[in-house]
């Protein structure tokens, strides 16, 4: 339920109102807006007497919201977010770009490919310490020798840092040294995860699950959001179809379609959802001219001996090349490199 209040509202009737819910056991949810406050409670409304609350002082309206999602959704907030990660600013009209390798595989060729991202123009470094990897056989990430050769990265470029956490008892390890924490796609609806996440500060990149639908996905984020942590950006990386050319089938309608019902910002990762390094150039492209807030590319200096996604992994020369092509692009939608 949204509770409007009127503009001549005071602060002690927006405090009374807030303090009535939560007696009644809702978490309320203020916005301060230029011209009004409006008050998001959420919890079960048969113990909300709509008739007491829409009396109060400073009342001015009663709006119940319609989707499943409720602090995710534009009903309640219809501003958009803006995920700020020290100077990076994520959902504004800069459209930002997250490069790096997809596992961290030892500090020298890491740091050295993060210089050349951040030469390039890529404002956050990505890199995977715990690698959610198909076979158990396979190259699992450094674990925390990982985060500390990406925190030393951050040392030497300044930039922030994402990656991705799979389970509850490292969400404290990877939040002391991640300024974004990653749910990867696998981990969509892993909801305790997902509230353990909403329990630190940091920003979220929520990716969408291989066949999670665009509600599965907002309510994916609604768990962490429940948990106070509205600092969220979604993450589009490709879906599960019936075709085998690329590696998932990317759901660019996926954009708009969030744009209208959430005030989250998304981004695309065309590395995951194509699978091959040639594609991703046209899809970087296609994201931003549907409204993507941003990419994350995935950029490997030597992608014939990568241990993870080399075959998806742009040269950093490449991706200097393609950043320089999305400027115009995004000029075309109104938006900035
Ligand atoms: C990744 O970003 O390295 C990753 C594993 O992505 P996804 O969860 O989208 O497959
Ligand atoms: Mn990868």
């Amino acid at each position: 339920m949204i509770i409007v209040m009127s503009q001549s509202a005071t602060k002690e009737q927006i405090d009374n109102v807030e303090k009535k819910l939560s007696d009644l056991g809702f978490k309320t949810h203020p916005i301060f807006g230029e011209i009004k406050t409006i008050i998001g409670a959420i919890g079960d409304k048969r113990l909300l007497n709509l008739h007491s609350i829409s009396l109060m002082p400073g009342v001015e309206n009663l709006v119940p919201i319609m989707k499943p999602f409720k602090l995710a959704s534009r009903e309640l907030k219809q501003v958009p977010t803006i995920v700020e990660v020290g100077d990076v600013k994520i959902g504004g009209p800069e459209v930002i770009v997250i490069a790096g390798p997809c596992a961290i595989e030892d500090e020298q060729t890491f740091v050295d490919t993060a210089i050349k991202v951040k030469a390039a123009g890529a404002k956050i470094l990505r890199g995977g310490a715990f690698k959610p990897r198909t076979s158990p056989y396979a190259f699992q990430g450094l674990e925390e020798d990982g985060l500390k050769i990406m925190a030393s990265a951050r040392e030497v470029t300044g930039l922030p840092l994402v990656t991705e956490v799979m389970d509850t008892r490292d969400v404290e390890l990877i939040a002391s040294y991640a300024d974004i924490i990653q749910i990867g796609a696998r981990n969509m609806q892993n909801f305790r995860l997902l509230r353990e996440v909403g329990m630190t500060k940091k920003a979220i990149l929520l990716k969408r699950g291989l066949s999670a639908t665009i509600e599965e996905w907002l309510m994916a984020a609604e768990y962490i959001m429940a948990e106070g942590n509205l600092n969220i950006i979604l993450c589009e990386r490709g879906i599960r179809t019936f075709e085998t050319a690329t590696r998932n089938t990317i759901d660019l309608s996926a954009i708009p379609v969030v744009k209208e019902v959430s005030h989250l910002p998304i981004i695309v990762d065309p590395s995951h959802a194509t699978g091959t390094w040639k594609y991703v150039n046209a899809l970087s492209k296609g994201a931003i001219a549907t409204g993507a807030d941003g990419l994350i590319i995935e950029v490997h200096s030597d992608p014939a001996n990568a241990l993870c996604d080399g075959p998806q992994s742009l040269r950093p020369t490449n991706f200097s090349q393609l950043i320089k092509e999305l400027e115009p692009v995004a000029n075309a939608v109104g938006r900035k490199m």
